[in-house]
């Protein structure tokens, strides 16, 4: 008999429900590795602690070992943390995100069958937002208005463009490099080319700011010029083709102007399948996408960079809920899911989705999916979990 598999998982239970959405997360995740492959293969689970637990426990809100825990092992699984207010300490997501240096936010966008959606066929939407996770407006540089370091720079700006900005105006400066770009480029088209997907389309506002999206948008284009000469083709091209079938292993590159991607993923959905683009449009982005096919509470993500992934729920910590049992815990299983497709065990993230979409159509959901639906049996959080588990393939 052949060693069975174990891959560790150091988890971050959360601040608020995130021990709520856990407990229903951790028996499904156990159940489908279980069903796919019996004693194969098995996940041993490490508590790594963050947030408040964290600083009630230690004095830290992200204490040195879980980082260490988490690059030594690769990998982590999330719930929400709450980002504590006017105690002078940054938002624990963005440390975690920079510490580990996880620059691509991956959020996958599917529909699942039975879930209340605002759009008039939802199936259609199937897209990967590769959304980058270090650069632009997030990087905090930022000066306020009427300080005098804030009226320096006005007058450097005065000095060196000619023009005037009245003294009252506070500055922000959005910092985007080609070689940031090129790296979560680079990974959209990995992705992209893994998972048979047809296109990838850069997102950017360069009509305006062509030095920054702009230049996303070069960059872009000459990455997968550079790298992948023969399994990409620009839509420029491929249009003079005569639109001829893609997919694995020839992918079209397309841009398109943020503000008309919104549009675009309303009216055209079918035409969209990975999406990279700059932070701040990716934020914009992968929310509105989520509302297409169910919110938040069904929306996965993960932040990966290229030695550590951290999988998490992409919504907050909802405090007024923590300790009843009562919401979605649909997107830190989808989370759980993406960690195992990570790692390879696409057949039990297989079995999860069938087993989600499942339950859903059977109309058992928690009340955020129930006020929406008519018919609906509403379930507790963990009993949506348990459901879940009876109604695995
Ligand atoms: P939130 O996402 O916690 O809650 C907003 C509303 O969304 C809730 O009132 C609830 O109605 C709904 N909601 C959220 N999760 C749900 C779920 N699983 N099921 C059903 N409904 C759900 O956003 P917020 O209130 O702005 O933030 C609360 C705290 O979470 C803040 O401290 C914030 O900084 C933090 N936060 C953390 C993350 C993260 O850890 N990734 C993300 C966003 C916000």
């Amino acid at each position: 008999m052949s060693t069975p598999t174990t891959i560790t998982v150091p988890y971050i239970e959360g601040d608020g429900t995130g021990p709520d959405i856990w407990q229903a997360t951790r028996p499904v995740l156990e159940a489908a590795v279980r069903r796919v492959y019996g004693e194969a293969k098995g996940l041993r689970w490490v508590e790594v602690l963050a947030g408040e637990k964290a600083f009630a426990q230690t004095g830290a809100w992200l204490p040195p070992e879980t980082l260490q825990t988490i690059r030594q092992y690769g990998l982590a699984l999330k719930g929400p943390l709450t980002t504590p207010v006017g105690q002078g300490i940054r938002s624990l997501n963005v440390q975690l995100r920079q510490e580990l240096d996880l620059y691509v936010c991956l959020r996958p966008v599917r529909y699942f069958q039975g879930v209340p959606s605002p759009m008039r066929r939802p199936e259609l939407v199937d897209m990967v937002v590769f959304r980058e996770n270090t650069e632009d407006v997030y990087a905090g540089i930022e000066w306020p208005a009427s300080a005098p370091e804030t009226w320096e720079l006005l007058r450097w700006i005065e000095e060196k463009t000619g023009k005037h900005l009245e003294p009252d105006t506070a500055i922000g400066i959005k910092p985007m490099s080609r070689e940031g770009t090129r790296r979560l480029v680079r990974r959209a088209i990995q992705y992209a080319l893994s998972r048979g997907k047809s296109s990838v389309t850069l997102v950017h506002k360069g009509n305006i700011m062509k030095y920054t999206e702009g230049a996303f948008r070069l960059w872009g284009y000459e990455l997968a010029r550079e790298e992948f000469p023969s399994e990409t083709i620009p839509e420029s091209e491929w249009q003079q083709t005569g639109g001829a079938p893609v997919g694995a292993p020839r992918i079209v590159i397309k841009d398109r102007i943020a503000d008309m991607m919104f549009q675009q993923v309303l009216l055209r959905p079918e035409e969209y399948s990975v999406i990279a683009t700059p932070n701040l449009n990716g934020d914009y982005l992968s929310d509105a996408l989520a509302a297409q096919v169910g919110g938040l509470g069904m929306a996965p993500g993960a932040n990966i960079g290229d030695t550590c992934a951290v999988f998490e729920a992409t919504h907050g910590s909802a405090p007024q809920y923590a300790g009843q049992d009562k919401v979605n815990p649909g997107s830190l299983i989808l989370s759980g899911a993406l960690l195992l497709e990570h790692i390879g065990w696409t057949a039990a993230a297989a079995c999860i989705y069938e087993g989600l979409e499942r339950t859903i159509s059977q109309g058992i959901v928690t009340y955020d999916l129930a006020r929406q639906m008519s018919g609906a049996r509403e379930v507790t959080c963990s009993g949506f979990g348990k459901a879940l588990i009876e109604h695995l393939p």
